[in-house]
């Protein structure tokens, strides 16, 4: 409220008085302000560089939180790829401690192996000592055998060659005897002489067969012969015989070989004939005659549907007049298979049987690929 007593010039005075110092503060004001403003703009400035810094160092944190991120990952598949690389050590490990079981287990096999091949070539040493002593044997047998055989052989010819003389004696004598005394013999003695009689027949027909047996393969030579011919040839000299008995002969694929070819007919010829010759009653004679090739030699068989052999008796046929039957049964001279055996061994083969009784047999024969030269 205005004081009535003071003048107006005192009031614009102080008026003015407190403008200027109004202004004053204001100017004081101002310059503060300005002073905060410029503060202010270097505090902003100062906020944006840092923000930039932040920033900055956000983008470089960013990037290495990635690299982090990254090497954690690698890290991450390195020990996974460590983990299966373990495994896979862990594996191989134990396979290698695998193996090496084995290989001791393989080492000791071999030692044992290698100890035991040891023996079995001593034991073969051993063996083939004994093997050469038995063959150095076999062969002074073998050469001594050839000696007595050939002795034999000499003797059979002999014996049988001499008796043959006093057989054509007593034979004559007997012829004589017929012609000028058969009327004066009664019935009894006309017997006698007829007994006789068969008697130098068959001592004639054995007599023969030691010859035949003693000679054989005396003047053998080897050739190439084609066995179905042979076989064709015997079948065709024995038509008569087995035609009558109504044999049914029937034959394999034959081949040709080197053969001693004389020996070798007579060969099949006593096989044959046997065949047909030992036959049940009232059945008709079945034959098949084969040959087949095994390494390095023929295997032939004679197959027949007859009487048969008992197995006691498969080596005794091969010895010289050995029979199973009597004569008046069927004919022969216990020979036959004498002579089959000798003509094989002739040919450095082997004969065996194989046979059933009642049944019928079959003969085996086997003949070794002969070279010409070597054993002519
Ligand atoms: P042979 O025929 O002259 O009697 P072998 O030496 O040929 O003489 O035969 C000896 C014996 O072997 C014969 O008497 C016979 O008993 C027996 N034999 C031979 N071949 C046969 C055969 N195919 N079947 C049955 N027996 C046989």
């Amino acid at each position: 409220m205005e004081n009535p007593e003071q003048p107006e010039n005192m009031n614009l005075e102080r008026c003015v008085e407190e403008l200027k110092i109004i202004k004053e503060e204001l100017a004081i004001e101002n310059k503060e302000k300005i002073k905060r403003a410029a503060e202010l703009v270097i505090a902003n400035i100062e906020l944006a560089f840092q923000n930039a810094e932040k920033a900055k160092r956000a983008a470089e944190l960013m990037l290495a939180n990635k690299e982090l991120i990254f090497q954690n990952e690698e890290k991450g598949k390195r020990a996974a790829e460590l983990i299966i690389a373990n495994i896979e050590l862990a594996y191989q490990s134990q396979e290698k401690a695998k193996r090496a079981a084995e290989l001791i287990i393989a080492n000791k096999e071999h030692s044992f192996e290698s100890e035991q091949k040891e023996k079995c070539a001593t034991e073969l040493r051993i063996a083939n000592t004994e093997l050469a002593y038995q063959n150095k044997e076999k062969e002074k047998r073998a050469a001594e055998l050839n000696i007595v055989n050939k002795e034999l052989e000499q003797f059979a010819f002999i014996a049988s060659h001499d008796l043959q003389q006093p057989l054509r004696t007593v034979s004559n004598y007997l012829r004589l005897l017929e012609e000028k005394y058969l009327s004066q013999l009664d019935e009894d003695a006309r017997k006698y002489i007829n007994s006789t009689n068969n008697a130098i027949k068959r001592m004639n027909l054995l007599i023969n067969s030691l010859l035949i047996f003693s000679q054989l393969g005396n003047n053998r030579k080897l050739a190439n012969v084609d066995l179905k011919i042979v076989l064709e040839e015997v079948i065709a000299d024995h038509e008569i015989l087995i035609k009558n008995s109504g044999a049914l002969i029937e034959m394999s694929a034959m081949p040709a070989l080197n053969i001693y070819e004389t020996e070798m007919r007579q060969l099949f010829q006593n096989l044959i004939t046997n065949a047909i010759k030992f036959q049940k009653v009232e059945t008709q004679p079945k034959i098949s005659i084969s040959a087949e090739q095994k390494k390095d030699k023929w295997q032939f068989a004679v197959k027949d549907n007859g009487i048969g052999i008992e197995a006691i008796h498969y080596e005794k046929i091969f010895d010289i007049f050995q029979r199973l039957n009597s004569k008046a049964e069927y004919e022969g001279s216990g020979i036959g298979l004498a002579n089959c055996k000798k003509i094989v061994q002739l040919h450095k083969g082997d004969i065996w049987l194989e046979s059933k009784p009642k049944e019928g047999s079959t003969f085996y024969f086997t003949i070794p690929n002969l070279a010409v030269s070597a054993t002519n």
